[in-house]
């Protein structure tokens, strides 16, 4: 007679405590990132080794870099090494940057609020969500379709509302929303496009790899002054994918 009785008791304690011990877990959860722990570290590690560690000082940058999850702007089979030292394949012949490398034209730039930013080459979209961090609006064209309508819908999808993205050879700029503070060309072209620099406004930035499509080129900085000359400095040796025309 004990036995069974002492059984349920038993189990319905268990059952009880097992419904106590689910509600913290389900507390928890609701309130956890997306983003699975092991990626947060995996980005943490990333802004310390590849981008403070070479000298990135920024923290505007810095906060960006720790802030946009890579992993979700490259293809799943690619998502384990989103946090790697290197570009990725993000289909159609195109690459997302080495993270050192967006943060390096990103920190060139020399960004605050509330400035207005145009982006040659949006790809995955990953560039743009940096700069969207920082500024308060940011333009973004992009000369393959599909990429293009990818990135809108990813940039929607996570709430990049700052991110105006458009379907287009990125060589005529964006006149209706010209002039822009900063812009960021992440193609390789054979020389700076003139509409891009008349885009450019007066003490405005603007960062390029110039040189050959196929081989290396240099990545340019070139200032625009308050009467509208030009200064432009030679920052380092990059290797983009080229600049293509419509
Ligand atoms: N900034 C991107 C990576 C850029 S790869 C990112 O964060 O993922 C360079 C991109 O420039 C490619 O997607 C390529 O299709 C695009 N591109 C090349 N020529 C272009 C042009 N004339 N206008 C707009 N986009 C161009």
């Amino acid at each position: 007679m004990r036995e069974p009785g002492h059984h349920r008791h038993h189990r319905h304690c268990r059952r009880a405590l097992a419904r106590l011990m689910l509600l913290p877990l389900l507390a928890a959860a609701a309130t956890l990132p997306a983003t699975p722990p092991a990626t947060d570290a995996a980005r943490e590690r990333m802004v310390a080794q590849q981008i403070k560690a070479r000298g990135i000082t920024d923290p505007r940058v810095l906060a960006a870099m720790e802030a946009v999850p890579r992993h979700r702007f490259v293809p799943p089979a690619y998502q384990a090494r989103a946090y790697d030292d290197t570009p990725l394949p993000i289909g159609h012949g195109q690459t997302i940057s080495q993270p050192y490398i967006v943060a390096l034209m990103t920190a060139q730039l020399a960004l605050e609020r509330p400035m207005k930013v145009l982006e040659i080459g949006t790809g995955s979209g990953y560039q743009a969500a940096v700069l969207a961090h920082i500024v308060d609006a940011v333009y973004t064209i992009e000369i393959v379709q599909a990429l293009a309508e990818q990135a809108q819908q990813r940039m929607t999808a996570m709430g990049y509302d700052q991110v105006a993205v458009r379907h287009a050879d990125g060589y005529a700029g964006w006149p209706q929303q010209a002039p822009f503070d900063a812009i960021i060309v992440t193609a390789a072209a054979a020389y700076v496009p003139p509409p891009l620099l008349q885009q450019l406004a007066p003490g405005g930035r603007m960062i390029i790899p110039v040189g050959s499509p196929f081989g290396v080129q240099r990545l340019m900085l070139l200032q625009k002054d308050a009467d509208g000359a030009v200064r432009s400095r030679d920052l380092m040796p990059v290797r983009f994918v080229p600049f293509t025309r419509q």
